[in-house]
């Protein structure tokens, strides 16, 4: 019996030609024509006028706080509910993270919990486009534009995903995403980051390259990083985004699928919500038990593990992990992270697959 992943990168385009061919003309560091040519399509298809390519999502997000001047001491509301990377890269910048609580629906942050969070010091909102589906974006934009506040997306997770028809990348200030090779499109390792500001990206791209004065080489008027893609990475991310509308077309053709075997589970399963107006990508198609808690979704998830099927758990809350450590005031977050699974989302799953899949997901659960 084939054992079924949770997640998979499909390489099947021009991935390996333009790989070969940064090898046969010596172009592999940063330099090279991939990398342009891999912000443009990026930007194209986020509908942004900019895309600046880092070596990996979350030097991304750091690097568009950076741009974005986020100081010690500073303080950035996010979803407690997301990758420890969103909260690391406030960290990095010695800011707070301040967490907020989430919507049950969709485990993304909740506005009608973001003012209350809002303080002096509260410079800007991380939502983060939790598993494929798009945050809350026109009240968030709303409380942003009424504080002063600017608007990172997290958009690692949610390549394409749309809010009231526009896609993820450009409602905010500016958005990261990421290329790890689990993610919608990969790179291996990677990320970006998209504006419309023309200043901003200045600074985006000033701060990825040490910092160096694009007119005068070897002079540096800011400390900045080394966060540059390489033209091996872009050139994987060039093919990607030949097939983004076809990979995007099989992960909604395999969410039509759960959907459709998961139904006679509804009772002990709620299966992932979209909201009205939003266009939801899969990155990880997610479930959650009805009642119980980790212990239960432990043993679901060994079940699944015995049959060869490969499953996560929900994300923990960074209020429950040691270096964000608070006491209970995320119940919403605190019931049903807990509750909740990945079950395998990637472009090769056949309709057998994923009947197997919910066969034994119906065992574990006692039908
Ligand atoms: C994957 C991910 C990141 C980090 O991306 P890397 O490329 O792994 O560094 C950041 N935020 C979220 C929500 C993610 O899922």
């Amino acid at each position: 019996m084939n054992r079924i992943s949770v997640a998979q990168p499909k390489l099947q385009g021009n991935e390996r030609k333009y790989v070969l061919d940064c090898l046969d003309t010596n172009w592999i560091s940063s330099n090279g024509k991939y990398i342009g040519a891999f912000e443009e399509a990026f930007a194209a298809f986020c509908g942004t006028k900019h895309a600046v390519a880092a070596n990996n999502g979350t030097t991304a997000l750091h690097l568009a706080l950076v741009a974005l001047d986020l100081q010690p001491g500073d303080e950035v509301i996010i979803p407690t509910v997301t990758y420890i990377a969103t909260a690391n890269a406030v960290k990095y910048c010695g800011a707070t993270p301040v967490l907020v609580d989430v919507c049950a629906d969709t485990m993304n942050i909740d506005p009608a919990e973001i003012e209350r969070h809002i303080t002096p010091r509260t410079r800007g909102i991380i939502p983060v486009h939790l598993y494929g589906h798009a945050a809350d974006m026109t009240p968030i934009m709303e409380l942003a534009r009424k504080h002063k506040l600017w608007v990172l997306e997290d958009a690692a997770e949610a390549h394409g995903a749309e809010v009231q028809g526009q896609r993820v990348g450009g409602i905010g200030d500016c958005a990261t995403f990421s290329f790890f090779g689990n993610k919608i499109v990969t790179t291996g390792e990677g990320g970006m980051v998209t504006t419309n500001s023309d200043e901003l990206a200045a600074r985006l791209r000033l701060y990825r390259g040490q910092g160096v004065d694009p007119k005068r080489r070897y002079w540096f008027p800011v400390i900045g990083y080394n966060y540059r893609m390489t033209n091996i990475q872009a050139a994987i991310g060039l093919a990607q985004m030949e097939t983004i509308d076809a990979s995007l077309a099989e992960r909604q053709a395999l969410a039509r699928m759960y959907d459709e075997a998961l139904a006679p589970l509804q009772d002990l399963l709620v299966t992932p919500t979209t909201r009205p107006g939003m266009h939801h990508v899969y990155w990880m198609y997610t479930v959650f038990l009805r009642s119980g808690g980790e212990q239960e979704r432990e043993a679901v998830m060994q079940t699944l593990e015995a049959n060869g099927i490969e499953s996560r758990p929900v994300f923990y809350p960074m209020h429950v992990l040691p270096p964000y450590l608070e006491d209970g005031k995320y119940p919403v977050a605190d019931e049903w992270a807990q509750r909740g699974m990945n079950l395998p989302t990637h472009q090769f799953l056949t309709r057998e697959d994923v009947d197997r899949v919910v066969a034994v997901l119906a065992k574990a659960l006692g039908r």
